[in-house]
């Protein structure tokens, strides 16, 4: 008797673990062909591009204190940058763009150095920085992109073209410098200084929201362009 309920008890044991293998075996299958369903199908479909926009300052400094960058006429930089980097993520995903922020509000925890890793986390196409320029004098006005890698040189040139052109600024050209957001990037990388927050008319129209939709368009237009311009069996146009 003792015998049969031990021979009874491995075969129970024995059809569980029957059951637990088909079971593994199964959801393994399940899973071989979901992941053989993904490997045919992702290469048909084209990837929307991925855009890294950093609204300039808004970190804490050394000294704890809240970087707003240059003030001048009570209108703050990174007040300026913020609204502009808010309103190109609008338009760029509406150009089918993914856009990321480094700040989406007054604040954020990351340096400049983590600002531009954050593009290549992320695997993004583009980083763009957004600044306004500024200096002692109220005179020198109009705009610029600057750059550091030469793999960006064009995306600078083509944006300056279209931001000079929408905007109907002065012409400061494309500036090829070290600045730390754009030696750390790992991808294209370019930070706009889109006029003279020291200078009194570029200043008010800094602060205008019709104004800032123009030229988040205008930056739109050019990364698009840009994009597009690279398109290859490996990264199809979107
Ligand atoms: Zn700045």
């Amino acid at each position: 008797m003792m015998g049969r309920m031990i021979a009874m008890k491995t075969i129970r044991i024995h059809i569980t673990a029957l059951l637990i293998a088909l079971t593994c075996l199964g959801i393994s299958f399940v899973s071989w062909r979901a992941h053989n369903h993904y490997r045919i199908k992702a290469p048909s479909v084209s990837r929307r591009p991925i855009a890294v926009i950093d609204a300039g300052h808004g970190a804490f400094t050394d000294w704890g204190l809240l970087d707003y960058g240059a003030t001048h006429y009570g209108i703050r930089e990174a007040d300026v940058t913020i609204q502009v980097t808010n309103r190109l993520c609008e338009s760029l995903e509406s150009n089918g763009w993914i856009a990321v922020t480094t700040r989406d509000g007054e604040f954020t925890p990351l340096n400049l150095i983590e600002r531009s890793h954050l593009a290549s986390h992320i695997g993004a196409d583009v980083f763009v920085s957004i600044h306004t320029n500024s200096f002692r004098s109220p005179h020198p006005n109009g705009l610029s992109v600057h750059y550091w890698g030469d793999e960006s040189e064009q995306l600078a040139q083509m944006m300056q073209a279209i931001l000079c052109k929408r905007l109907g600024m002065k012409d400061r050209g494309i500036v090829k410098q070290p600045l730390t957001a754009l030696v750390w990037a790992s991808t294209s990388a370019v930070l706009v200084e889109l006029g003279f927050i020291s200078n009194p008319r570029e200043a008010q129209r800094l602060a205008n929201e019709t104004f800032q939709r123009k030229a988040a368009n205008a930056i739109a237009e050019a990364l698009t362009l840009w994009i597009r311009s690279k398109c290859n069996e490996s990264q199809p146009c979107f």
